[in-house]
């Protein structure tokens, strides 16, 4: 495999324009994508037809526009390049097919924003991320819009708060004398993920259907000897990792690192970071492939936040920072943050940011998957804090106290040994507890699940920050002295803000009594983390930069409670089908079984021992029928929410059907340890966790 070759090779890239497309068609679509130029539409048919002849060269017969409405998944509908030309056909893609489609929308979750007669959605062409062929179809990344302009989808959002940190954060940088084209957000996404064998997975409805165990016991092994994490790679992931990564560069995508996770099967893919808009792109396609991939190889991929109960959960850690179309990185230090101005502020700006809205910035994770890992002694808590390190906790201290700066240098490290290199020590350490932290030059916001659109998260993110950088500007642009103006709201705003910043363990219980002494938010799940997005300095910061409307903002709120009440909904029937149909029977049969064997030993002699076979089926017997009498429970509560008041139903389905099943699983957890192992209707913790990992 010849790498640099390869890399990219179904992607309609840069270098593939450059060769294909007459040069000032080249240089107008550029000006697009480098600067934020319009598109200039007329351009369009050159660049369709040039797509097209590289596509089916590519083996390409149809092409679709690619598009992420707000299921959270991607969403493709294939049309074929072919048309008629009297008896034959000829491939063709019109500017007009490449630049716009229609897609009926009504069957997208649209949070009531589109008026349900008007069905009509629109897809449009988003040249900022690059087109690519994947299994004969070209693919088109798209934003999708209703008839009447509102966003259906969570490209356009984020492709407008990309717009408004740029807008904003060019403002900030023209006050220190910086001029550039562009400013974007890059984002570098680390992907976590589970792999267990095909077959396993094949027989739990509960992994099929909700993509995490509803029930199974602990297995005497978890993580405690913690051997998985960095551990050796066993042969099959090797083969599955590697074919990945091959399949990943051929995409564009930047696969750098791959590693065990801390769990038993657990694993990570980290991609170099990109532009925003490009690496959420990326990681849906990233997410979409390692399923391919794994069933190519028996494997089954499992992206959910907690498939399995007592062992880590997998995140997507979202490393985010803001650079110049020069590369110049906003989020910087130098080696003298104390007198870097324009650090500072722009730090002033995410932490002011940050805590103004850590009610939006939590809700933005909330998935009735993430809402397993959260607060989960594994994951940040659900209190959003930020994390500064050594370094820049300490000029941050100084700066509220007005204490002088002792600059904290980062030392050399060795390990005492002549020979061994000489390595720098960085100046912070690592915090794996905080979910919003500094790491050297860029923040990682590790609230995010692993089967989640990044885009969320930054949408969130791009809009508080470029809404801090457009408060900064307002106060700055006319003052004489930059400096000391700046450095006045630097000072001002760290002291507002300080209760944000917590620089010690976020795992213990500790920090959830200081955290409501600060008077921060803790939003545990998603029913009660998302009712803070219909207040109305929630709503406002998103329409001041341009990237909802109000009625956007609400809608989207009402479908991430919908879809957390579709989701709750499906769990617990799965629940009951597998209860019902699959665990009480087979625990009843085992109780007859062990019954049957005491009379015949009975019956053989009354004198033998069978006082361990008469406890387990008391205990059985017991544990059954609780859950059978659970099971109307839960069936009852059920009946009584009314799935379409989305608000009212999330939480009933938080504070009533959640703690039902999982007094339902409690109980089944326990009958597994008790029932025969031919008994038991579904591989255990063991089987899928060790099956393909030892
Ligand atoms: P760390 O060791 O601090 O986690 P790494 O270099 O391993 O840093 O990077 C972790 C992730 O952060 C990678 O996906 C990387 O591409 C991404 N990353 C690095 N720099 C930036 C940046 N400026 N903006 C966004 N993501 C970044
Ligand atoms: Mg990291």
């Amino acid at each position: 495999m010849n790498l640099p070759e390869m890399f990219g090779e179904n992607v309609f890239n840069d270098q593939v324009q450059k060769e294909t497309l007459p040069s000032e068609v080249y240089k107008a679509l550029r000006a697009t994508i480098d600067a934020g130029k319009r598109l200039d539409t007329s351009i369009a048919g050159t660049v369709a037809s040039a797509m097209k002849k590289w596509a089916v060269s590519k083996g390409a017969t149809h092409y679709t526009h690619w598009f992420q409405p707000l299921t959270g998944l991607t969403a493709e509908k294939h049309d074929s390049f072919i048309e008629p030309e009297g008896d034959k056909v000829i491939m063709r893609l019109t500017g007009k097919s490449l630049t716009v489609g229609e897609a009926d929308a009504s069957s997208f979750p649209s949070g009531g924003s589109r008026v349900t007669y008007m069905a009509r959605g629109y897809t449009a062409w988003d040249p900022t991320s690059p087109a690519f062929v994947k299994e004969g179809t070209l693919y088109i990344p798209t934003v999708f819009v209703s008839y009447t302009g509102e966003t259906l989808d969570k490209k356009s959002p984020l492709l407008r708060s990309m717009n408004a940190i740029d807008k904003q954060a060019k403002r900030i940088l023209a006050l220190f004398g910086r001029e550039c084209k562009k400013v974007s957000t890059t984002v570098g996404p680390e992907q976590e993920y589970f792999l267990i064998d095909e077959e396993e997975y094949m027989r739990r409805k509960d992994l099929r259907l909700c993509g995490r165990t509803l029930f199974g016991a602990p297995v005497s092994r978890g993580q405690e000897l913690e051997d998985h994490y960095y551990g050796m790679l066993k042969p099959r992931i090797v083969d599955f990792m590697h074919d990945l990564d091959k399949e990943l560069w051929s995409y564009g995508v930047l696969s750098k690192t791959k590693h065990n996770e801390v769990a038993p099967a657990q694993h990570e893919m980290a991609p170099v970071f990109g532009t925003a808009n490009i690496a959420v792109d990326a990681n849906m396609l990233t997410m979409e492939i390692m399923k391919k991939v794994a069933q190519k190889h028996h494997l089954a991929c499992l992206l959910h936040e907690k498939p399995f109960e007592g062992i880590n959960g997998s995140g997507k850690h979202n490393n985010w920072s803001v650079s110049t179309d020069d590369g110049f990185n906003l989020l910087n230090p130098g080696d003298k943050p104390e007198e870097n101005t324009l650090f500072k502020l722009v730090l002033a700006a995410v932490i002011k940011a940050v805590d103004d809205y850590q009610g939006i910035l939590r809700a933005s994770v909330a998935t009735a998957g993430n809402d397993h890992r959260l607060g989960a002694n594994e994951a940040p808590p659900a209190i959003i804090s930020v994390y500064l390190g050594d370094q820049l906790g300490a000029l941050v201290n100084a700066i509220v106290k007005g204490e002088n700066y002792v600059p904290v240098k980062a030392e050399k490290g060795s390990i005492g040994v002549p020979e061994s290199p000489i390595f720098p020590k960085d100046a912070t350490d690592r915090n794996r507890t905080s979910p919003f932290a500094f790491t050297g030059n860029k923040f990682e916001f590790r609230m995010v699940g692993s089967q989640a659109n990044v885009s969320d998260a930054n949408i969130v993110l791009n809009t508080i920050v470029a809404d801090a950088f457009a408060k900064f500007a307002d106060e700055l642009e006319g003052t004489k002295d930059i400096e000391k103006a700046a450095n006045k709201i630097i000072s001002r705003e760290l002291k507002a803000h300080y209760r944000i910043i917590f620089n010690e363990d976020g795992y213990g219980p500790d920090w959830e009594h200081e955290a409501e002494r600060r008077g921060l938010l803790n939003h545990k799940n998603t029913a009660d983390a998302v009712p803070v997005c219909f207040e109305e300095d929630n709503i406002s910061v998103f329409v001041r930069q341009g990237v909802y409307t109000k009625g956007e903002a609400i809608a989207r709120a009402d479908i991430q409670l919908e879809n957390y009440v579709k989701i709750i909904n499906i769990e617990a029937l799965t629940m009951l089908e597998m209860a019902k149909r699959d665990i009480i029977p087979a625990v009843s049969d085992y109780v007859a079984n062990l019954c049957t064997n005491i009379a015949a030993k009975l019956s053989v002699n009354e004198e033998l021992p069978c006082k361990g076979e008469k406890q387990t089926v008391t205990t059985l017997s017991t544990l059954n029928d609780e859950v059978c009498t659970l099971c109307e429970k839960l069936e009852g509560e059920l009946k009584a929410i009314n799935l379409s008041d989305v608000r009212a139903a999330s939480q009933a389905m938080a504070h009533k059907i959640i703690p039902v099943m999982e007094d339902i699983r409690a109980r089944v957890d326990k009958m597994e340890t008790l029932t025969a192992a031919d008994y038991w209707p579904y591989p255990t913790y063991f089987d899928m966790l060790y099956s393909v990992n030892n």
